[in-house]
């Protein structure tokens, strides 16, 4: 499988320089030049495997030249086999033909483990066989850094060093990160904002000495490999309720448009998903989007679903690609219009395809705590504030009789119990593995908001971490 650039002008690489890359040379994003395919049939054999088995299956196809069939196996049983759930995705139905899908029960307790917890041992198997490490620098706000760090713990070609603005996150968020016992992690409390984080890592990008001594890389949400990790749970969904014999809707809180990028690529590979429901907060530049087809970037206000509030949706550059029927110079002209504008238009044929499978919808901060009230009052089930935006847009569109949907349940409440108790009054537990969470000794190291100390910092975690 070969990977091309939606804007065209870098070279079409193969699956693990795609994964070591991130972003390709000319800004673009990679995506496999083919979207691989199976028949009903094909897909009728896989009902019915465990995760791990079925994830080799959906995934094979991408890393074919790349990896082995046994290799990728062995990488996806020792990933999927430390989750807390035997079924790592499980559904839970909550209405009549309602369910969730529980995309909390990695490391972090959010859906990002699915993917990440893949990459660093993707990242850890690439490397080791071309005998190279990285050092992966990254800002966080508080809730992707944790994710990121448990991926690269103890991963003998990976050093981490993760920043973040001191004071500024949620203790659990903090302790998350900070708590992980690993030679290769280092945390960065920063004198400064998560916008001066952000600044420091990109700078440090810029710094070419620096990046290339270093080694530096980022594990973003714009690699291909997570969005090639997130298709299993759709096809396992998919699956599960009666696919392919049955259409399958999916409703999907969103930020960066990653997780729903993956469903739309279960889609592609022969999947009968009838539609996709965004679901947004506050930020509603993507519900904007589909119901005008604008897209104008508008300032982020913080809201009770922190890992939605964003400005852009940087992997909505892959949808936008395919919708320009894959012409990298009508998308790369669309791209500048929006750098140098925050604004741009497609056409009316493009918002009408984007709309015959997508649909969207929003939910201000108020309205999400009724909907995590109304949902435990009625079922039982009590779920974090990103996934009641994926479920009143569920609800605001629904799939019709026989179709079922699914929403995508991308946290587990109690990543976000300040917001659940307001809502219910009730504070939900940390599962088991994280109980002792406040018991837990920190390690982080304050650093003054200079580059120089940041980059000083940086080199000697990579002298510590072990041999270049
Ligand atoms: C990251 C995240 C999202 C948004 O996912 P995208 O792939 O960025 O669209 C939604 N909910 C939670 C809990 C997240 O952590």
């Amino acid at each position: 499988m070969r990977y091309i650039s939606t804007r065209g002008q870098a070279p079409a690489l193969a699956f693990d320089d795609v994964l070591l890359a991130g972003l390709a040379r000319d800004g673009g994003l990679y995506l496999p030049e083919t979207w691989p395919t199976r028949s009903a049939d094909e897909w009728r054999r896989l009902r019915g495997l465990p995760y791990a088995e079925l994830a080799t299956e959906v995934m094979l196809p991408f890393v074919e030249g790349s990896l082995t069939r046994a290799e990728l196996a062995a990488l996806a049983a020792e990933t999927y086999a430390a989750f807390d759930h035997p079924a790592v995705a499980p559904l839970v139905q909550i209405d009549h033909e309602l369910w969730l899908l529980e995309l909390f029960h990695g490391p972090t307790i959010a859906f990002k483990d699915y993917a990440l917890q893949l990459l660093g041992r993707l990242f850890d198997h690439v490397l080791t066989k071309r005998g190279e490490r990285v050092m992966i620098v990254g800002a966080t706000s508080g809730d992707t850094g944790s994710a990121a760090i448990e991926a690269c713990r103890d991963r003998a070609a990976i050093d981490i060093v993760i920043l973040h603005p001191e004071g500024r996150t949620s203790e659990v968020q903090r302790r998350q990160m900070t708590t992980v016992k690993a030679a290769n992690v280092r945390n960065v409390a920063l004198k400064g904002s998560f916008d001066d984080c952000q600044d420091l890592v990109k700078a440090m990008f810029a710094d070419a000495p620096f990046r290339d001594e270093m080694h530096l890389s980022a594990v973003n949400s714009i690699n291909w490999a997570r969005i090639m990790a997130q298709i299993v749970y759709y096809a396992a969904a998919s699956l599960a309720l009666g696919a392919p014999d049955r259409p399958m809707t999916f409703a999907v809180p969103t930020g960066n448009f990653g997780n729903v990028f993956a469903a739309y690529a279960a889609r592609k590979m022969g999947l009968p998903i009838a539609k996709l429901v965004v679901g947004s907060n506050r930020n509603d530049i993507l519900d904007r989007f589909f119901k005008s087809g604008e897209m104008k970037m508008d300032g982020v206000v913080p809201t009770l679903s922190p890992s939605m509030d964003i400005q852009i949706s940087s992997n909505f550059e892959r949808l936008l690609f395919e919708l320009c029927g894959r012409d990298a110079d009508r998308l790369s002209a669309l791209m500048a219009e929006f750098r140098g504008t925050g604004r741009f238009s497609v056409t009316p044929a493009m918002h009408r395809a984007a709309t015959e499978l997508f649909a969207s919808h929003k939910l201000d901060d108020e309205a999400t705590l009724a909907v995590i009230a109304e949902t435990r009052a009625a079922t039982g089930q009590t779920i974090d504030p990103h996934t009641a935006c994926g479920l009143a847009a569920a609800r605001a569109h629904p799939a019709g009789p026989g179709i079922p949907m699914v929403v995508a349940a991308t946290a587990h409440p109690a990543k976000f119990p300040d917001a659940v108790e307001r809502a219910t009054g009730w504070r939900p537990p940390l599962p088991p593995h994280m109980a002792d969470l406040f018991d837990r000794e920190e390690r982080l190291t304050v650093l003054p908001n200079e580059i120089g100390a940041v980059e000083a910092f940086v080199r000697e975690a990579r002298t510590n971490g072990g041999p270049a």
